[in-house]
Order: C-alpha cells, then structure tokens, then sequence
C-alpha cells in the first residue's frame, strides 16, 4: 500500500511568535522531521495556507474583532488575526522543517471570498485545491497527517481523508490545536474517530 506524509500550515504565523501561534507548535516540528527520517513515504506533501492580504476570513477586512463570527456564503465562519498573507515571512514554512524529502506543496485559501481548512477543498466545497488528484495520480491509499492547527486544518483534512477513501492517520504528536474555542481540540479528536481516523499516539 502506498502512503503519504501530508504536513498541514507548519508556516511562521502558526509557530511561536506568530500572528496566529497555535500553543507548542513548535515541539512538532522535530517529530514531523523525524518522521520523514525513519519511514520511507511515496509521497510527501506540504499544505500552506496562502491569503491575499484583502482574505475574508480576517476580522480586520469585516469590520470585526478577532473571535466574531459571521456568516461567509452561507456558512458560520470564525474572524482571524491576518495570517498567512501571500509573500510574508508569516507564510513561509518554519525554517526548522526538513523539506529534503518533501515532494509536492498545495496552496489554499487562495481566493478572497472563500476559507479553506482542509487541504482537499475549501469550506464551501466549492473548489478542489488538487491535493486528492496528486495522491489518486500517484496511487496512494494510506495517509499520516500532521501539523497545524489540530482543531480546524488539521481536523478538516482527515475528514476528508477519509471520506475520499483514504485509510487516515493522524499522529497525535505531530498536531497541535488552536483551542480558541474550550475544548476544541479534544472535541476534534472524537469527530475524527468517529469518522474513521486511527489516531497514531
Ligand atoms: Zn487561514
């Protein structure tokens, strides 16, 4: 069976100092290069999250407080710090990562008026980021998934994993979660195992 290391966000701003630092962050990356070092992955892909500066999901482009919700093409979505602006040092993946090894990116959340968590799709399944056309191409079944933040990219990419057929790994020492909502990252767990996620400790 063919697998693949899918690497969510581990970009600047979500790291320690960053505009949207998700808490211990840092200590994945570390895991995540050791991974890459002791298993020998078909594939290995990074996601980055990819905004033009005018994104919707920022407070500050709504007239909003970092942590208002509103609704975006018919759906709740949660008001962020700027974060991940196209061509900043905030954007650009965590220097401590090894990407030797790394074989494809996918960009997302490309388009203003759209949020996307997952690395499959944004939030209004509107568009395809091309990531499921590169993994069936190169004919992998199995993925591990690890990276930033447990509790929405991270969450949304292994659900739809696994709803695309993939058997999906989350290693639970390679995430962490945001946690801007009590409890979201436990909630995510559940959501995860009950839609087919084996969560690898
Ligand atoms: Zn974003």
């Amino acid at each position: 069976m063919k697998k693949a290391l899918i690497i969510v966000d581990v970009q600047n701003d979500f790291c320690e100092g960053g505009a949207l630092a998700v808490p211990g962050a840092n200590e994945i990356i570390p895991y995540i290069n050791l991974l890459m070092q002791d298993n020998e992955y078909d594939q290995i892909v990074l996601t980055q999250d990819w905004h033009p500066a005018n994104h919707k999901s920022f407070a500050s482009n709504n007239g909003k407080k970092v942590g208002d919700n509103i609704i975006l093409n018919g759906i709740p979505q949660f008001m962020w710090p700027d974060h991940c602006v196209q061509g900043t040092f905030g954007a650009e993946f965590h220097p401590d990562l090894n990407r030797d090894k790394v074989t494809h990116i996918i960009q997302k959340g490309t388009n203003t008026d759209f949020d996307s968590y997952s690395g499959f799709q944004d939030n209004n399944h509107f568009m395809k980021t091309g990531l499921d056309d590169f993994l069936k191409y190169h004919d992998i079944q199995l993925l591990e998934i690890v990276g930033l933040a447990l509790d929405y990219c991270v969450k949304f990419t292994c659900l739809d994993a696994a709803q695309l057929g993939y058997v999906t790994c989350l290693h639970f020492n390679g995430t962490r979660g945001v946690n801007v909502k009590p409890d979201s990252a436990k909630n995510a767990i559940y959501e995860m195992l009950q839609n087919t996620v084996t969560i690898l400790g």
